[in-house]
């Protein structure tokens, strides 16, 4: 594992002026206690690279980026580590993105019964139609759509759902209902 996610990591200020102390908690572990000038090179690196090493632990080292604290035991250096949490949070950002459309695509199914599309076969048709409106492609107000209408005898199977954008949908509908 390259970079895990720390939780349980806290940043305790004590003391005043040239006494002031940053002290790096892990699950109520104090593993590193620093003054102002290593707090100062902690935020330049942030600022500069994105990522700085705040506390060792056994053979892991102990990160601190823009999107919190990460655990490191591969010997990664700063810029490395500030890559991969952004890699991660960008994917994330992605992932919940998709998520957000299947949901809403799901919301939106339509239909004289709304029976419940089983979670696989939306997946597989997502997956299938590449995330967007197979007539026109457009990736977003997406909607499942049943190819034959329930209330016709249309199923579930996935070769029955197809992914529609709201045009396309109430397009298709028009042309049904003549
Ligand atoms: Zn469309």
């Amino acid at each position: 594992m390259p970079l895990r996610k720390a939780t349980g990591v806290e940043l305790h200020r004590t003391g005043f002026g040239i006494f002031a102390r940053t002290e790096v908690v892990v699950g109520g572990r104090a593993l590193a206690r620093f003054g102002r000038r290593e707090r100062r090179r902690i935020e330049d690196a942030l600022a500069e690279v994105g990522a700085a090493a705040v506390a060792e632990d056994l053979d892991r080292v102990l990160w601190q980026t823009s999107d919190g604290f990460y655990w490191d035991d591969d010997g990664l250096d700063a810029e490395a580590v500030a890559l991969l949490a952004w890699d991660r949070l960008r994917r994330q950002d992605a992932r919940i993105e998709r998520l957000r459309k299947i949901r809403a695509a799901e919301e939106a199914v339509t239909g004289a019964r709304r029976e419940r599309i089983p979670e696989e076969v939306r997946l597989f048709v997502w997956t299938r139609d590449e995330g967007r409106c197979v007539r026109c492609a457009a990736e977003d107000d997406l909607q499942f759509d049943h190819v034959i209408p329930v209330a016709r005898g249309g199923g579930n199977a996935p070769e029955n759902i197809q992914i529609l954008c709201g045009i396309c949908n109430r397009a298709k509908g028009d042309q049904i209902a003549k």
